[in-house]
């Protein structure tokens, strides 16, 4: 099978017949062998209704559903592992990517050899509330991930090579980095294409501004799993380490100068220790030090069980 496009959706009812039926004609006008799947995310507004109904008329649309509302991620998820095509592409469900798109991203998965191209929203028809924060994510992400040749990582409208798919893993609100889970997975080709961008057609956009906190926590987190969840103690430890030392030299010194004040200079009324301000730092970088390297220490212990501490990604065997 050519082609496996995967639509997450969330009582996107009315979008549905639209949207498969052109899909439907672009992949006929190609004569590609293909597949739709419908993964439900939990709607309560008939879709399902509607996806049993497209998939009686259509016997390449097939649907999941959810008992409910996952999130995007999850339905990404599940889509993928569902996935049969050589070429696996998202789209979002409301009719703001437009499925002649696809022939351009299939020819560049299969001939100029990419492993995941991503849409780029050149000119957006979002109100500004969204654009502005969006430009400041997607600075940070590129900035954080190294990915230096992304505009627009959250972009719905994506094409993979089915091996990346099948290699990562999308899960929280993970489905705004898949470009970097992906580069961390070791699929490194990654380019982008300016799609269209229409407005929503029917319906209403399903995330609020909470999208640009949790976006950022998520980040975080994704760079700091990628990069440091098999080797915690690495992290943990060297600023543990570092902090500890600082305070213990701190105090060498605090002790040594008052000794030499009392001993060499005779000065009997010199300062007491706990009047020098350093003294108070050097206490506290003793014991945050000491936390950090316990924190480190637990933190190792930890993934030293996680089941899948040896999962290296393969590329290839002879
Ligand atoms: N979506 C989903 N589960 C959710 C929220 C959204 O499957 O919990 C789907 C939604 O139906 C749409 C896509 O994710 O197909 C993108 O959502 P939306 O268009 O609301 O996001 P926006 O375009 O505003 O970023
Ligand atoms: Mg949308």
């Amino acid at each position: 099978m050519d082609i496996s496009v995967v639509i997450p959706l969330y009582n996107e009812v009315e979008s549905l017949p639209e949207l498969t039926s052109w899909i439907n004609k672009v992949m006929i006008e190609n004569r590609f062998s293909y597949e739709i799947i419908l993964v439900d995310d939990g709607s309560n507004d008939g879709s399902w209704e509607m996806i049993r109904k497209l998939s009686q008329a259509n016997q390449f649309i097939e649907g999941i559903r959810f008992r409910r509302n996952y999130g995007k991620s999850a339905a990404l998820n599940v889509g993928f592992a569902a996935a049969e095509g050589n070429v696996v592409i998202t789209m979002d469900a409301d009719l703001q990517d437009s499925p002649d798109e696809i022939p351009e991203l299939y020819r560049r998965i299969t001939e100029e050899k990419y492993d995941l191209i991503s849409g780029w929203k050149a000119k957006r028809h979002d109100p500004i509330s969204k654009t502005v924060p969006t430009k400041l994510f997607n600075t940070v992400t590129r900035r954080m991930s190294g990915i230096h040749n992304l505009h627009d990582f959250n972009c719905g409208l994506k094409a993979y090579r089915k091996a990346v798919v099948k290699n990562i893993e999308v899960y929280g609100e993970m489905h705004r980095y898949i470009p970097v889970l992906a580069k961390w997975a070791g699929f490194t080709k990654i380019g982008e294409q300016i799609v269209e961008h229409h407005p929503r057609k029917y319906g209403v956009t399903k995330f609020g501004m909470i999208r640009f906190i949790n976006g950022f926590l998520d980040l975080l987190s994704i760079f700091f799993v990628g990069k440091f969840a098999k080797r915690p103690m690495h992290f943990f430890g060297s600023m543990g380490v570092l902090s500890f030392l600082t305070g213990f030299v701190s105090i060498i010194w605090i002790i040594s100068e008052k000794l030499y004040h009392i001993n060499v200079l005779h000065d009997d009324n010199y300062r007491d220790a706990t009047e020098n301000p350093l003294f108070y730092i050097a206490l506290v970088a003793i014991i945050v030090g000491f936390q950090l390297f316990l924190t480190g220490f637990v933190a190792e212990l930890v993934s030293r069980n996680a089941p899948e501490r040896n999962n290296y990604q393969i590329d290839e065997k002879i």
